[in-house]
């Protein structure tokens, strides 16, 4: 299918300097708004033309959407923080290391100068089909034209698929899943905040997104509590490319463990595998009471793999995820992030 990509079709650009504004705005223009963060991955849609809303309400001039501020436990971060920010921030780093790896990670500098944390787990799946502008069934139609023996599924899920096989390109959600993070949303009837791991959702749920926003609401900021401040950190991000490129896979782990050196706490999440970042419960569960070494951490590759499924060209994913896994349990290096 062609993509025309001449001239952005026209919006009308809204810039509210509050949230209670830009909540009045996005309110009152219901499923006609679309919420500019950084405009990394909404200007792809709005200049290949697939996506056109009428208005656009742009957070960039909101400071209370910005900054790392301290709370009784922990941090909270805004959510229009840029991920370079979050990079730098020294109690990121000293503290919460995880997040700093993974976002340290994400494409270039150059976008992580602009891209926010925000939209960093709200951005939308990159298959090809879909970004082109495909009938697929996430962009309405009934056909999944990745999951076809000619499709390019190199990319695609090995979990979890329903209809869609598109996957999770965020490489900040696993590691906020596993600092146990929470998202503050701001809905028609409040303040809301849920776990990390319940922000995401997959196709079984809604196959038009990736995440659990409705039309009208806006993520405010991530808090992040102390439970795994100077944890044990592993984040891996395997990729085609070493730099301004999507994981085919990533793992996020924080570990503590006892007297013994038996793991006495575990948080372990993949991304890349579904449409929805994964946290391991049943591997959490397994590894726990034991030593971090090359036989847990080869049991739990396996438990993290099981009920995988291979599209025609991603089979590589399973043993790949199995590796991950086995390194983020058996081989955890020490906080060495903070400087
Ligand atoms: C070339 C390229 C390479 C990339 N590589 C990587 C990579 O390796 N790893 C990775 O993780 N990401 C990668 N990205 C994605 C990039 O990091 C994200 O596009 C970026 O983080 C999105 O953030 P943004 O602030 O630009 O959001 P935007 O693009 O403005 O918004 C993204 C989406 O989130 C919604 N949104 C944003 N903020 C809010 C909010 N506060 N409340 C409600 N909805 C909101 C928007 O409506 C939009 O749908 C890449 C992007 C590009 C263009
Ligand atoms: S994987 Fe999902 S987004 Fe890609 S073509 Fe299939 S339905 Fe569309």
């Amino acid at each position: 299918m062609a993509v025309i990509r001449d001239v952005m079709p026209a919006f009308e650009l809204l810039q509210p300097t509050s949230i209670a504004d830009a909540q009045k705005l996005l309110l009152q223009h219901g499923q006609d708004a679309w919420v500019m963060a950084g405009g990394m991955d909404s200007f792809d849609w709005l200049k290949d033309r697939i996506k056109k809303p009428k208005v656009v309400v742009d957070l960039s001039g909101i400071k209370e959407l910005k900054g790392i501020r301290p709370t009784s436990d922990g941090i909270e971060i805004g959510a229009m923080t840029t991920l370079t920010e979050v990079v730098n921030h020294p109690t990121v780093k000293q503290k919460y290391g995880l997040l700093a790896q993974g976002v340290e990670l994400v494409a270039s500098p150059q976008i992580r100068n602009q891209g926010t944390l925000g939209g960093n787990v709200t951005q939308d799946a990159r298959c090809w089909y879909y970004r082109g502008g495909w009938p697929c069934y996430r962009a309405g139609g009934n056909i999944c034209y990745a999951d076809t023996p000619q499709g390019r599924n190199r990319e695609h899920a090995i979990l979890h698929a329903e209809r869609c096989v598109a996957v999770n390109p965020s490489d900040s959600a696993p590691a906020l899943i596993a600092l146990d993070a929470k998202f503050v949303i701001l809905t028609a009837k409040g303040e809301r905040v849920v776990q990390a791991e319940d922000y995401f959702i997959g196709p079984d749920i809604d196959i038009t997104r990736l995440h659990i926003l409705e039309p009208g609401e806006l993520l405010t900021s991530i808090r992040i509590p102390s439970t795994w401040a100077g944890a044990k950190f592993y984040f891996e991000k395997i990729r085609d490319r070493n730099v301004w490129d999507f994981a085919l896979l990533n793992v996020a782990s924080a570990l503590v463990t006892s007297g013994n050196g038996t793991i006495e706490r575990i948080r372990i999440a993949v991304n890349g595998a579904a449409a929805r970042p994964l946290r391991l419960k049943a591997v959490e569960d397994a590894v726990r009471g034991k030593l971090p070494n090359a036989e847990t951490g080869e049991m739990a590759g396996q438990l993290a793999v099981q009920g995988a499924v291979a599209l025609q060209f991603n089979a590589y994913k399973i043993p790949l995820m199995r590796n991950l896994v086995k390194r983020a349990i058996g081989g955890v290096k020490e906080a060495t992030w903070a400087s």
